[in-house]
């Protein structure tokens, strides 16, 4: 069944139009991934479905298990599952990562976290991800590594464990250690109730992660569509192929 419904959308920021009516219907259970060159717009989407009020939706709709969603703030939607994991994750001084997601969970699932049940099940990701406990109390992302950046948002998407995760270029920037183990994190946390929506560059992800549905995003707009052999013919070939049909 239907779990995401972009119609039509076109979005500015500063005056300026970025996508130019971008249609995408994600069904629940499946992965989908955008590729295009850098400033396609790529982030813009993700941006504009998670309701960043930057990105201005100036026609079309968002539907949400059938509710239109195009007016929600960031809030709500994240209460009805939407997950979007940054490219360039910010840092928060003064606030634990541990207390960061905790509160996250209590304000979306509505249901408060116990302290200890919620440390194991911390304990418990932190280790599925590599990541020593320790982290658990230092500042959200505060002097993180680009990679531990990467890793602390998995950790969110699978503690949040939303129906719809959306992530930005998630295996930019890590090894080839880290690229496995967040890999292996994904595929455990996908399931038939949940989809992705995956950006990625150097499709590192995409060697343990295969999409059903790959989507090519060039100045704006949506030019071609096809299944996983889409990766390869891109990885081949690049993007100029498909600029004459801009
Ligand atoms: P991609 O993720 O595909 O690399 P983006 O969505 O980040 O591309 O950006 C698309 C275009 O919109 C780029 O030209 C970028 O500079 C511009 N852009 C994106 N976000 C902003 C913003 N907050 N303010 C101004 N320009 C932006
Ligand atoms: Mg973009
Ligand atoms: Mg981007």
């Amino acid at each position: 069944s239907e779990l995401l419904r972009v119609e039509n959308l076109h979005v500015s920021v500063g005056g300026k139009e970025l996508l130019h009516g971008i249609n995408l219907t994600v069904n629940k259970g499946e992965v989908h991934v955008i590729m295009g060159v850098n400033g396609a717009g790529k982030s813009t989407l993700l941006h504009a479905i998670m309701g960043n009020p930057v990105y201005k939706i100036t026609e079309g709709h968002i539907y949400f298990e059938g509710q239109e969603i195009t007016g929600l703030s960031v809030d709500k939607r994240a209460k009805l599952g939407i997950f979007l994991s940054f490219q360039n994750p910010i840092s928060v001084a003064g606030i634990t990562m541990e207390n960061f997601i905790r509160t996250a969970k209590t304000t979306i699932s509505g249901k408060q976290q116990r302290l200890f049940p919620f440390k194991r099940l911390m304990k418990a990701r932190m280790e599925d991800l590599s990541m020593d406990p320790s982290y658990a109390d230092r500042y959200l992302n505060d002097g993180f590594s680009g990679g531990e950046r990467k890793k602390s948002e998995i950790l969110q998407m699978r503690i949040l464990d939303p129906k719809l995760a959306m992530l930005d270029e998630t295996d930019s920037g890590l090894d080839v250690d880290a690229v496995r183990i967040v890999s292996k994190n994904i595929s455990e946390y996908h399931n038939e109730n949940n989809s992705l929506l995956i950006i990625t560059h150097l499709n590192q992800i995409l060697k343990f992660i295969t999409p059903e549905f790959v989507h090519v995003l060039i100045d704006g707009r949506i030019v071609k569509e096809g299944g996983p052999e889409l990766v390869d013919e891109i990885e081949t070939n690049g993007f100029d192929a498909y600029r004459s049909e801009v």
